[in-house]
């Protein structure tokens, strides 16, 4: 095997370059590319990946590396060209990038451990003479004198300790290694762990009241009990169970998760249409060449059943085959469908895992013996063979967008991926994203349309009820129109079930007349004004104009100006009123705390323990629930409310998703959607189902407004502590994007539209580029900018593409 004197390393850290380390004699034969490495960084240890090996002695002297983590490579040559395309594209370290992409990532947790150096070790004991035990630097370095520790651990016994390290630090008699520690299994959620008392329990301890309970529950019914399920019974047992085991007095173990593999089953007959595009796609992956198919199929056309026999036929052709869903589709349910289908070719990559199940499925997945990759966003990434097919399901779905570094968006990399293997790949949805959809009228993507429901099922039929008119006939500010209630009586007493929709999207809540329906604008970007409550002002977040909140409405003078944003607890405690008997389950971010929780809830409704369930954007997805014959949108305004070009486009999909869950069993299924702007286009679209009409009109918007697809864009953001700090760096960095470069337009700094975070003051820039060239250039001069100025590694934010402007 060769052998090699130096390699360089990407390293998680802001500054973008390759590191060189040589090699002690023991690696020299042993590193390759795409390997783990554990190298000396500053009074660092970090982890690192080969990029390259070699013998070009480097000018300056430099360190060796410690030790290799991998004896083969956990990133091959062509995920490797991967995270480089994606560093650059997404201006995001390379570190950071290959990091992300890893595997086992999740299964080592970073932490800091403090330890002395030899002069810190001399400075201890000299210590011992000193006379100020109470002086913090002291304490620390007594602290240290017997073990290296976490500062969090320190800091904990020691609340000064902070400022002692930093000092001990400068001085040169302390480092810090980073390490990586196996997770701890006692922070698994409580739905993955059982519990059982230990077998060696010690019985001396002195306990709290929750503790004894459990231990006394716990002896009563010996065996391994669900730490989740516990909790109904035992009050904290959650909490009780994780101290309890600490003391060793139970014992706590991760359960595997059970995915229920029916029998081998074949799928259904392909209708005409159905079988159409499966000879099309199976064509190009026979002949193996990249192209890109955009399946666009309305609602319950039968999707699923295309991707499974195009799966299939790439597994024929000895290929193997990725499918990605959004993050809140993948559940064993939708698993279990694959396993059916592919046996033990079919691996998951799903978060509810541990981390053993995962990287157990990752090699699986690396040593070929799982052809078939069912996963969310970064399951992109897996280490699959001879791709020979990407499939992307909900295309459009915003959970495809990783909202941190490196910001990707798991659809487009699929799509550099499956060039570079010379693979196909399908964007499926009923509502693709105006930027696929654009590139499938270019030619950049084949267009395979599924216009009809499965057996000529009918679509269901939406009516809009407008809600001014039902504040002008009843006078009353009601969550629910008179029609809707009616309808949803009707249902119960018939035995079907309803989905309430309500629709809700982060913070922001805007005015709008109560008798036009009119939002205020902003005057230069088009998009809705968001209200700010501490000055009662409405500001526009991409251009900073704020205006006071009009006492009547501009547009018919109305005095019924009033404010929007309203919880689904409401919309629960307003339907248990109208309708004591029904039986409500609620689905939003605030009751969903665990997957396993979502998927008991949905199950129960879909089994008919529920007649009602009510939920925000969560449950306009993807589920099949044939007893579902009346979905009721209560406001359907509130995404069109919000200050970003893709207002209407969400506001859209939403609709129409959400309409598609009614009537997908025998009994045709009925639609109302409550809404203030009945003659807004993405509404009244919706209700036609009318994607085509949809498309054109929010394509002449984003032409004349030259947003995607008709210009790159990009969100720069700036943060920091100080809300001066922010200001000072943002206009700074304002000074040097002014004038902008030639074919960019660039809008701010105004404040964000959260403009404080998570402690964080928050302004930011909005480049928009008729060339992704110059757009590129362009944000990598902002990094260089940081860096230059020696902004904190987590003071500019770059998104490319972003998909949220919040
Ligand atoms: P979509 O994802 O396009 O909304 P699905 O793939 O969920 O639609 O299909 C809707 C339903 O139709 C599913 O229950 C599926 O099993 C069924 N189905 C799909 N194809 C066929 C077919 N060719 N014949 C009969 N039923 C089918
Ligand atoms: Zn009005
Ligand atoms: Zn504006």
């Amino acid at each position: 095997m060769a052998s090699y004197l130096y390699c360089d390393v990407s390293l998680p850290v802001p500054l973008d370059q390759p590191f060189t380390y040589s090699l002690p004699e023991t690696l020299r034969h042993r590193v390759q590319p795409g390997s783990r490495l554990v190298v000396p960084f500053g009074p660092r240890k970090l982890t690192g990946v080969i990029l390259r090996c070699h013998d070009d002695a480097p000018a300056v002297p430099v360190r060796d590396a410690l030790r290799l983590i991998d004896s083969s490579p956990v990133l091959d040559q062509e995920l490797l060209a991967l995270g480089r395309w994606i560093a650059g594209y997404y201006c995001a370290p390379l570190g950071d990038v290959l990091r992300g992409m890893l595997p086992l990532a999740s299964e080592i947790r970073q932490g800091k451990l403090w330890s002395l150096t030899d002069s810190g070790r001399d400075a201890a004991r000299q210590l011992v003479l000193d006379t100020a035990p109470d002086d913090p630097v002291v304490q620390v370095l007594r602290m240290l004198e017997k073990r290296p520790l976490s500062a969090a651990y320190i800091a904990k016994k020691l609340p000064l300790a902070e400022k002692a390290i930093k000092s001990l630090e400068r001085k040169g008699f302390l480092i810090v290694e980073q390490v990586q520690t196996e997770r701890d299994p006692l922070r698994a959620p409580s739905d993955r762990l059982r519990v059982e008392i230990a077998a060696e329990a010690p019985s001396d301890l002195k306990l709290n009241k929750p503790e004894r309970e459990l231990r006394a529950f716990l002896e009563l019914h010996p065996g391994s009990h669900n730490l989740k399920e516990l909790e109904g019974t035992v009050r904290n047992a959650s909490l009780a169970a994780r101290s309890l085991a600490r003391k060793r007095v139970v014992t706590l173990q991760a359960e595997t998760l059970a995915i229920s593999a029916g029998p081998i089953r074949t799928g259904h007959l392909l209708n005409p249409a159905q079988q159409d595009a499966y000879e099309r796609i199976a064509g190009a992956i026979r002949a193996k060449r990249f192209q890109t198919f955009l399946l666009h199929g309305v609602t319950g056309s039968g999707k699923t059943e295309v991707y499974l026999n195009c799966i299939e036929a790439a597994i024929a052709e000895g290929k193997s085959a990725l499918l990605l869903v959004p993050e809140i589709a993948l559940t064993p349910a939708m698993a279990g469908q694959f396993f059916s289908r592919f046996g033990d070719r079919v691996a998951i990559l799903h978060s509810a895992f541990t981390d053993v199940e995962r990287s157990d499925q990752w090699r699986r997945i690396r040593s070929g013996a799982a052809s078939v990759v069912v996963g969310t966003r970064s399951g992109v990434f897996a280490p699959v063979r001879d791709l020979g097919l990407i499939v992307v399901d909900e295309e459009h779905d915003g959970s495809y967008k990783q909202e941190e570094t490196p910001r990707y968006n798991g659809r487009d990399v699929a799509i550099v991926r499956a060039q570079a293997a010379n693979a196909c790949v399908i964007l499926g949805s009923a509502t693709p994203s105006l930027e696929s959809r654009y590139n499938a009228e270019r030619e950049k993507y084949t267009l395979i349309e599924l216009p009809g429901r499965i057996e000529a099922r009918p679509m269901p039929s939406v009516e809009l009820i407008d809600m001014r008119q039902e504040f002008l006939e009843t006078r009353q500010q009601a969550t629910f129109s008179r029609k809707l209630i009616e309808a949803i009586g009707l249902r119960l007493e018939q035995g079907e079930q309803t989905i309430v929709l309500l629709n809700r999207r982060g913070f922001s809540s805007f005015v709008a007349c109560r008798s036009c329906g009119e939002r205020v604008n902003c005057c230069n970007c088009s998009l809705t004004l968001t209200y700010h409550k501490r000055d009662r002002r409405l500001l526009c977040h991409c251009c900073s104009y704020a205006e006071k909140v009009p006492v009547r409405c501009p547009k018919c003078q109305s005095e019924h100006i009033y404010f929007l944003g309203l919880g689904s607890e409401k919309v629960e405690e307003e339907l248990h009123h109208a309708f004591p008997t029904a039986r409500i389950a609620r689905l939003d971010r605030d009751t969903v705390t665990g997957k396993r929780h979502y998927e008991t809830i949905l199950n129960d409704f879909r089994e008919g323990n529920y007649d009602i369930l009510v939920g925000t954007q969560m449950i306009a997805k993807g589920h099949d629930i044939p007893n579902v014959t009346l979905v009721g949108v209560v406001s359907a305004d509130i995404g069109l409310g919000m200050p970003d070009f893709r207002a209407a486009e969400r506001t859209f999909q939403l609709l129409t998703q959400v309409a598609g869950r009614a009537g997908r069993g025998n009994v045709p299924g009925i639609v109302l959607i409550q809404t203030i702007n009945p003659d807004h286009y993405a509404i009244r679209m919706a209700a036609a189902q009318d994607y085509p009409a949809f498309y054109q009109k929010e394509l002449h918007f984003r032409r004349m407004m030259h947003y995607p697809p008709f210009s790159a864009m990009a969100n720069v953001l700036v943060r920091a502590e100080k809300k001066e700090m922010a200001m000072r760096m943002s206009s700074e960095l304002g000074m040097l994007l002014t004038p902008p470069p030639e074919k960019l337009k660039i809008l701010g700094p105004a404040e964000a539209p959260v403009p404080r975070l998570k402690n964080e003051y928050r302004y930011q820039f909005l480049v928009k580029a008729a060339s992704r060239k110059a757009l590129n250039e362009l944000l990598q001069q902002v990094r260089a900018f940081a860096l230059q100025h020696k902004w904190g590694a987590t003071a500019l934010v770059i998104d490319v593409d972003p998909l949220s402007l919040m």
